[in-house]
């Protein structure tokens, strides 16, 4: 989700919590509709696009429930890696590769960005478009752009969006994604959209939803222009002395033989390589995978402003590659679970007459409670977490019936 901070975005609709009767709400909706034409019209939003687009859109009170749900700031490390970058991830990622090999390659040479990273990008994004989200872009944003706190900033992803529409880019049907607003292929916000999306196919229009071409190329140009130097790497796992002490975190960067004084190796023992400065990333903590990051794992960031998210990208790129997991495991003794795990999980849970709803292999409140159902059932902790000790013991109790 290029373009906006997904912590600030759950910070600007904190307010919209706060109950409020449904016709208050229709009538401030109606009164900020009228400004937003206004405002739109500035900004060279004809009176028909606005409009036709606003015709009938009313709030949605439903971005609300979605804000629960942003993983890569609840979840452990270590599950948030797991379900991003599983077997079935990298295997689709590099069925993608293959697929779109020229493309792919036309894309590097014009942006300097490589196949493997930006396909990486499409799959922790959108699963390789398979979930692009449904919810219409205007109807999300228009409610945004209304209530909460961020409203000003809101209503400029509104007004981007409009001129999507206006220029012919999306087809308004296509203009769904999620509900903070960023749709396509890779997930852009509607203002990075218009600095970095570009038609590749030659079709006349940006559409970052219909063409993988252009939401492949967009996808570059946006880490071109985030500063991604080509054939540099991100980073790679790092082994620490034992009792490692030292500097970390992304903002302390240093040369380096730096690091290599401070006895820091490549994870298979050979010495530091590559150049710049270079960050030392402890996700979770020195006990656990340690990686050194250049400038282009701070272009990832930009994309989307999260450590865990820029190491799922980095990490699957890697993958794709051809490199295995990371040599240090996760510091913990209930590792995470791949979406096949997860999907493993719910069906066992259906089996035993616990409601989850669908086994979509993704873990929302409603999973949530039945694991907790049945760690209650089983003595064991009560955290809702679907890791591996709750695939373990429901995989015992299967077999034990
Ligand atoms: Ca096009």
């Amino acid at each position: 989700m290029p373009g906006m901070k997904r912590n600030a975005i759950a910070a600007a609709l904190l307010p919209l919590l706060l109950p409020g009767a449904p016709g208050v709400l229709a009538a401030d909706f109606n009164a900020c509709v009228k400004a937003l034409r206004g405002e739109a019209a500035a900004q060279g939003i004809t009176r028909r696009t606005f409009d036709e687009a606003m015709a009938g859109v009313e709030p949605d009170r439903s971005v609300l429930d979605a804000m629960d749900n942003q993983p890569e700031f609840t979840a452990p490390v270590w599950d948030y890696l797991a379900g991003l970058v599983d077997e079935q991830r990298i295997a689709d990622g590099r069925a993608r590769l293959a697929e779109w090999a020229s493309v792919l390659a036309d894309v590097e040479r014009k942006f300097g960005v490589d196949g493997p990273t930006i396909t990486a990008v499409w799959g922790v994004e959108t699963d390789f478009g398979r979930s692009m989200g449904g919810r219409p872009l205007v109807r999300s944003l228009a409610t945004v752009s209304c209530f909460g706190g961020r409203q000003r900033l809101f209503r400029g992803e509104l007004i981007a969006a409009l001129r999507i529409l206006q220029d012919g880019d999306v087809a308004a049907g296509d203009l769904t994604g999620s509900w903070a607003g960023a749709f396509g292929q890779t997930q852009f916000m509607p203002t990075a959209f218009q600095k970095s999306a570009v038609d590749f196919d030659g079709d006349g229009r940006r559409d970052i939803v219909g063409s993988v071409p252009d939401a492949l190329a967009s996808t570059a140009n946006f880490l071109m222009r985030a500063g991604w130097t080509d054939g540099q790497p991100w980073g790679y796992e790092v082994r620490l002395p034992a009792n490692y002490s030292g500097p970390s975190g992304r903002r302390a960067r240093q040369a380096l033989a730096a690091w290599s004084r401070l006895g820091i190796r490549q994870a298979d023992g050979t010495a530091l390589a590559g150049s710049g400065l270079a960050a030392l990333l402890l996700p979770a903590g020195a006990d656990g995978p340690a990686f050194l990051v250049f400038g282009n794992f701070n272009a990832l960031i930009s994309y989307n402003a999260s450590v865990s998210y820029a190491l799922a990208i980095a990490h699957l790129a890697d993958r794709l590659r051809g490199a295995g997991p990371f040599r240090t495991p996760w510091p913990t003794d209930d590792p995470g679970l791949s979406r096949a795990e997860r999907r493993e999980v719910q069906e066992l849970l259906i089996a035993r007459g616990f409601d989850v709803g669908e086994a979509d292999g993704i873990i929302g409140a409603r999973t949530r409670a039945a694991i907790k159902a049945f760690q209650a059932s089983a003595g064991l902790p009560e955290d809702g977490r679907a890791g591996g000790k709750v695939l373990a013991a429901l995989r015992a109790s299967a077999r034990n019936r």
